[in-house]
């Protein structure tokens, strides 16, 4: 099962994804994880995604697309995999599309998780990331058990750069333009699938297991 998670940054894409890792034992593969993970180890590629993501720009298309297909390409992802934060523009999408038809495969389910941009900017500033696991958190909705630490791994949660108020406005502004056509391209496809992102974590979770079977 391939899968595409849609929505504006900070839609819960990636605590959908991971709990859809999970429950149907394919890949959780987030572009944006792959970034943090290089500038945390402080890579050429880590710096030059780090001086758009500061921005709240995107990385450049050829960058990520490459990243993206390299990742795919490895042996985990050969029965499926669950995409956060891919494809973030038609471009990407277009390649990713070019490359799956290329081996008789297609995406099976876009799912778009949709938030209104009221309620974003909130939920950003109360997004505490573990930015050694992965694992995301909020300081109201999903709280760890020991604050600021992480359930998972021990870690120090942090408030990711690109989470400040002035990045979040321009991350959003940037969806608008470049992300959101992403759901007229997937409808057209007839993959599209909407759910409601507002409601509790569970509750959003349970619609999209509703849907994936
Ligand atoms: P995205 O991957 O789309 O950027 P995240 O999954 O990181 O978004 O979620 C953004 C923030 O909102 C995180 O702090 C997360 O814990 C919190 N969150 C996720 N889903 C919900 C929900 N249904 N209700 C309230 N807060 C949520
Ligand atoms: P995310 O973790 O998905 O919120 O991504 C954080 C940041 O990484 C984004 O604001 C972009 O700067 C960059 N990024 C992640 N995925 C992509 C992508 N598919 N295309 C371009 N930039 C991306």
């Amino acid at each position: 099962m391939k899968i595409v998670m849609l929505g504006a940054p900070g839609a819960g894409k990636g605590t959908q994804a991971k709990m859809i890792a999970e429950k149907y034992s394919i890949p959780h593969v987030s572009t944006g994880d792959i970034f943090r993970a290089n500038i945390k180890n402080g890579t050429e590629l880590g710096k030059e995604a780090k001086s758009y993501m500061d921005k709240g720009e995107l990385v450049p298309d050829e960058l990520t697309v490459r990243i993206l297909l390299d990742r795919v390409a490895q042996d985990d992802c050969k029965n499926g995999y669950v995409l956060d934060g891919f494809p973030r523009t038609i471009p990407q999408a277009e390649v990713l599309d070019a490359e799956l038809t290329k081996m008789g495969d297609k995406i099976d389910f876009a799912i778009n998780v949709e938030v209104p941009d009221e309620n974003i900017v909130r939920r950003m500033s109360g997004r505490r990331a573990c930015l050694k696991c992965g694992a995301t958190y909020h300081i109201v909705h999903i709280p760890p058990v020991k604050e600021g630490i992480c359930d998972k791994c021990g870690s120090e949660l942090v408030l990711r750069d690109d989470d400040k108020e002035e990045t979040v406005k321009n991350r959003l502004a940037v969806y608008h333009e470049q992300t959101q056509p992403l759901i007229d391209f997937y409808d057209k496809k007839g993959v599209l699938k909407e759910v409601d992102g507002t409601v509790d974590s569970k509750d959003v979770f349970a619609a999209i297991t509703g849907i994936l079977g």
